[in-house]
């Protein structure tokens, strides 16, 4: 007789909600004294592992020993994305009406892959993300879908382009004996572009870099003439463009109308990476960084990154959804719904089939924060990261790389050579106040700083100040 329980043992209803009670206010402490921990984890490799047994344990345990050893060991070895003086990267938030969406979010665990596995679900995204295409002053014909990366919409974007310029031959018959399909970008744009021609079968040799000219590193819409034309001569297949409005090193942003104008004329797909910058487009008074949009057929926002939409909730939105369905959409049998929704399948839109119910924590953030809660959150992180860029510019040892586009500038300690600006920016990390990375400009090093983060202060800005003031000493 086998001694197996007929239910799976552990954790009732009971528990669980005392111990629900017991993460939300862990939690909310958590956050209540996030300033005093270092921002970045101490650099140890393997000292996590070696805290925690290697092997799996045979019997149960008690949630009150693996929260222990969470505080322990894991919570030390994290570097704390939501601190308010997280300056890295780019924002990664997680406001507090977002993290109780992922709450009800794991306790119901729906999977969205077509309209009948959650209708509500479905029905939500398209009307959250027709909200924020709104905000985003986006053309009203425009539909979006969630993806779970900026990195997947760029796919599934320059998988459109492959299918449109092989006349829809490539999924079928695959890309052997076919023409050299071209995709065009600058050089600012951000590493998920490479990695979506590299799987897309396209290769890296065929993303044509643009060069890059002006104060806003935009890639010159004459030489991506020249490039596409140059190409149709020589019998390849170009096939799109990528533009981007705010890249990930300097926030390079391309002229919109001009280089879309040029896309649209060659017959070309064009897709904008707004990633970071297109949450700040529901500001107006911001909007010109993406003049021209409108042109794009494919447009990418991560309200994961500065709308405080937890990771992962990505914005992609479409003049045209068919080319994308057509792309992507697979149907054996045991995914048919056979017209009985008549409804979007918004699997049919992305690369995963399961998809989580994503749509729930934008729709809890819109609605807690409304435009204007979240506007003034951009506003002040802009504002307070061009004051700290006019207060190094009037330091003399320090020198500006980038003007300030949105909160994200670069810097420099003067006179200092690439292991000094290094030695520099570890000290400030080690320090543990403040998180900056850095990126290269033109083959040279810089340091950026970036605000973004929806709990950063004023005084936290200030706190970047000093930390500099007293480690550049
Ligand atoms: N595009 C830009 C401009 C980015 O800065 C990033 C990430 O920081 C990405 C794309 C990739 O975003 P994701 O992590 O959502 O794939």
């Amino acid at each position: 007789m086998s001694d197996t329980p007929d239910q799976t043992p552990g954790m009732d209803w009971d528990e669980f909600a005392r111990w629900g009670r017991r993460i939300a206010d862990w939690g909310a402490e958590y956050h209540r004294t996030l300033r005093e921990r270092p921002v970045r984890a101490p650099l140890t490799p393997g000292a996590t592992r070696a805290a925690l047994p290697a092997a799996p344990p045979e019997t149960g345990q008690e949630m009150g020993a693996i929260l222990s050893d969470l505080d322990a060991h894991i919570l030390l070895g994290l570097t704390h994305w939501q601190h308010p003086r997280f300056f890295a990267y780019f924002p990664a938030n997680a406001a507090p009406p977002s993290m109780l969406a992922e709450f009800v979010t794991a306790i119901l665990a729906p999977q969205c892959m077509l309209w009948q596995t959650s209708p509500a679900a479905t029905e939500l995204e398209s009307l959250v993300l027709d909200w924020l295409r709104q905000a985003l002053a986006l053309p009203e014909g425009f539909s979006g879908v969630i993806q779970d990366s900026a990195s997947s919409a760029t796919l599934a974007a320059v998988l459109v382009m492959r299918e449109r310029a092989l006349d829809w031959a490539g999924n079928r018959d695959g890309l052997a004996g076919q023409g050299q399909v071209r995709i065009y970008a600058s050089p600012e744009v951000h590493s998920s572009i490479e990695r979506a021609v590299w799987i897309a079968g396209i290769g890296a040799r065929n993303l044509v870099r643009i060069p890059v000219s002006g104060p806003n590193r935009g890639m010159d819409p004459d030489a991506l003439r020249a490039a596409i034309a140059a190409d149709r001569a020589a019998g390849h297949l170009p096939a799109g463009v990528i533009a981007c409005t705010g890249a990930t090193g300097t926030g390079a942003s391309d002229d919109l109308r001009a280089v879309l104008e040029v896309a649209r004329a060659a017959g070309l797909y064009s897709h904008v990476d707004a990633a970071w910058a297109g949450a700040a487009m529901i500001c107006p008074e911001m909007r010109a960084l993406w003049h021209g949009v409108e042109g794009a057929d494919s447009v990418v926002v991560n309200p994961h990154k500065w709308l405080g939409a937890q990771f992962d909730c990505t914005a992609h939105y479409l003049r045209d959804p068919e080319p994308l369905v057509r792309t992507l959409a697979i149907q054996p049998e045991y995914l048919r719904t056979h017209g009985a929704d008549g409804f979007v399948n918004y699997s049919e839109w992305s690369i995963p089939l399961g998809r989580r119910f994503r749509a729930l924590k934008l729709w809890f953030v819109l609605r807690h924060y409304g435009l204007e809660g979240l506007r003034a959150m951009i506003r002040n992180h802009v504002r307070w990261s061009q004051a700290l860029c006019a207060r190094l510019r009037d330091d003399p040892r320090f020198e500006i790389v980038t003007d300030p586009v949105l909160s994200l500038f670069t810097f420099r300690r003067r006179g200092g050579d690439e292991a000094a600006q290094l030695a520099l920016l570890a000290r400030i990390n080690d320090d543990g106040r403040i998180y900056l990375t850095q990126t290269r400009i033109d083959g040279a090093l810089a340091i950026r700083f970036q605000a973004g983060a929806m709990a950063t202060t004023a005084a936290d800005v200030e706190m970047a100040y000093t930390v500099l003031d007293e480690l550049a000493r």
